[in-house]
């Protein structure tokens, strides 16, 4: 039994299907001289198969899931035609006479070693898309591991490093149950994907790719964190037990999809979905929300080729308005930086602490131009018949931040006015993130139509722990008593100003932290699209006024660890029916 994070909460038990850098068959890593060229020749439609299949995938992932999704495919496309590259796959084939996947294996490790020394992160990251690349390479060159994962029937569980963006895609195809990796945190890509889809996840597992084999039994509890590898029988049938009623549990939620949300009580709640694109926004549709509370544009970036410009931002937002419960959607502006790089934009020197650097608006504003053209994107897309459109500013720490911010709206309406171009009226919203703004909120308020909170960025901040380091991950809690004095304050000064807050962060659709957080007064959540079903059948279940006690009782409380045992004990009183998702 291993124990990492809870990342997706359910349980339950699959094969496992284990994803490693690259596989190479130990006893095939030569050629003979006489083979050099059916190795080359191996090589070289391996080549031409990837580049076949990430076509069609990428054509697949447009159709479902839209076009930026889909654009990662075209950068690695542009890795499998970089000579550079693959030179020197052949030369190791050539003088070395290594079998295909070992040259590709040794020429990996070049790369990554020669962009881990490199002081460009945007570099050092493009490692992870190198990786994929000669990954799909590969599989096509190791028949061994392209059976290993078709001859697995049933349920998967996918054990991995982390997860990259286009394992996650192909993934769409096999019955994926659970997600086991060994980095990654809470509000890593891996947990925001296995969230988004309800599937069981654990990260932060250290080791587990070298305990784990691909076709063995494994059970996710991603509840508890626990990883439970070839269990005995009374422990699987202990494990198939509540893996049944998770099943159930989410069969039976799926129905109040049509049923407005509203606490025991007749209090009328927003619940409403984070997003990444237009995939996403129909989930938000299937699950019950009632709109979309933050749409992160960043992945448009992060997945494009090339900076998309204002026609084709406009383009995919109309498009992700249309498909969004009620065409009502918060669109967050860039957010880039911290973990996430973008090529365009370029980036400062080598940052030591990138999460307190240069990131969010703190780039947007140094780039104008493409700054002005996401707005005027945002401000057109709004002119949609029938839509409600805000707009979020991620990272605000000040007053004068607000007003530049300001300002830059007005110019945008400014110049679509003069250009005679259609837009619509947009709600200005700043996100609560960074503390200076927490303590300052009663003054910021007044110069924004709406908060969102961002208590993901707001408590790694507020406790000085990175959100994704594992080993700091015990005070990365957000139900550390700090925090919920804070939220407090915060939603106080909200309500005071009459100004409309929400909270956007992973916490809201986590139930122990949704009923304080409905006991302070927050009446708006915004979630992973497949955590709506249990929070509204959560809040059928609580009043106010029970909320309220269940508040006071919590901030009574010392410590962490007792404001976890108190929610959990009084929710399994409560909704003794969802406790095959209560985390611990
Ligand atoms: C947050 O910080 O809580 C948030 C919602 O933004 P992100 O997770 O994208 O940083
Ligand atoms: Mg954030």
């Amino acid at each position: 039994m291993r124990k990492g994070i809870a990342v997706s909460p359910g349980v339950t038990i699959g094969k496992a299907y284990c994803i490693h850098d690259v596989y190479v068959d130990p006893n095939l890593t030569h050629v003979q001289p006489g083979e050099v060229n059916a190795e080359l020749a191996r090589f070289e439609d391996a080549r031409r198969r990837s580049i076949a299949d990430l076509r069609t995938l990428q054509e697949k992932v447009e159709v479902q899931v839209g076009k930026e999704a889909a654009a990662i495919f075209a950068v690695h496309e542009t890795i499998l035609q970089d000579m550079a590259l693959l030179n020197k796959v052949r030369a190791f084939i050539q003088t070395e006479y290594l079998s295909a996947p070992a040259a590709l294996a040794k020429t990996m490790d070049y790369y990554r070693t020669l962009m881990s020394r490199s002081s460009d992160e945007y570099m050092r990251e493009r490692v992870a898309d190198i990786r994929d690349v000669v990954e799909r390479l590969t599989s096509f060159l190791s028949d061994a591991l392209r059976k290993d994962s078709k001859s697995l029937d049933g349920p998967l569980i996918v054990v991995a490093d982390e997860l990259l963006p286009s394992q996650v895609v192909m993934l769409g195809d096999k019955p994926v149950h659970g997600i086991v990796t060994q980095a990654g945190s809470q509000t890593s890509h891996a947990a925001i994907i296995a969230r988004s889809r309800g599937i069981p996840a654990v990260s932060g597992v250290a080791g587990i790719l070298r305990q784990t084999k691909t076709g063995d039994c494994v059970v996710v509890d991603g509840r508890d964190g626990l990883v439970i590898i070839n269990p005995d029988a009374e422990t699987l049938a202990a494990y198939r037990k509540l893996e049944r009623e998770f099943f159930d549990l989410r069969d039976k939620l799926a129905h109040n999809r049509d049923q407005p949300a509203l606490t025991l009580d007749g209090q009328p709640l927003e619940l409403l979905a984070n997003i990444n694109n237009v995939g996403d926004a129909k989930s938000a549709v299937a699950m019950g929300a009632s709109g979309v509370g933050l749409y992160r544009t960043e992945y448009l970036y992060l997945t494009h080729t090339k900076v998309p410009d204002e026609e084709e931002q406009l383009a995919i937002y109309t498009d992700v308005i249309a498909a969004s419960p009620s065409k009502c959607v918060t669109i967050r502006t860039l957010d880039i930086g911290g973990d996430k790089t973008s090529p365009f934009l370029g980036r400062s020197q080598h940052e030591a602490n990138p999460f307190m650097g240069w990131r969010s608006i703190r780039v947007s504003f140094e780039h104008p131009q493409f700054f002005l053209a996401q707005v005027r994107a945002i401000l057109r897309a709004a002119a949609t018949r029938g839509c409600k459109v805000q707009i979020l500013f991620p990272m605000v720490t000040n007053l004068e931040e607000l007003r530049r911010l300001r300002a830059i709206v007005r110019r945008a309406e400014e110049q679509l006015t003069t250009e005679r171009k259609p837009f619509g009226k947009v709600a200005f919203g700043m996100m609560l993130e960074v503390p200076a703004a927490a303590v300052m909120i009663d003054q910021l308020v007044e110069a924004v139509d709406f908060v969102s909170v961002g208590s993901n960025d707001l408590v790694q901040y507020l406790m000085a722990a990175d959100r994704d380091n594992p080993k700091v991950s015990h005070l990365c809690q957000p139900l550390a008593p700090a925090v919920l004095r804070v939220l407090q304050s915060v939603v106080l000064a909200c309500d005071k100003s009459q100004r409309p807050i929400t909270l956007c962060g992973e916490m809201a659709g986590q139930p122990q932290a949704f009923v304080l957080l409905l006991g302070m007064g927050l009446r708006r959540f915004s979630m992973s699209p497949a955590f709506v079903p249990t929070i509204k059948e959560l809040a059928s279940l609580v009043s106010i006024p029970m909320a309220q006690t269940l508040l006071a009782k919590a901030l009574r409380q010392k410590t962490t660890k007792q404001i976890q045992k108190l929610l959990i004990q009084e929710l399994i009183k409560i909704a003794p029916s969802l406790e095959p998702v209560l985390m611990q």
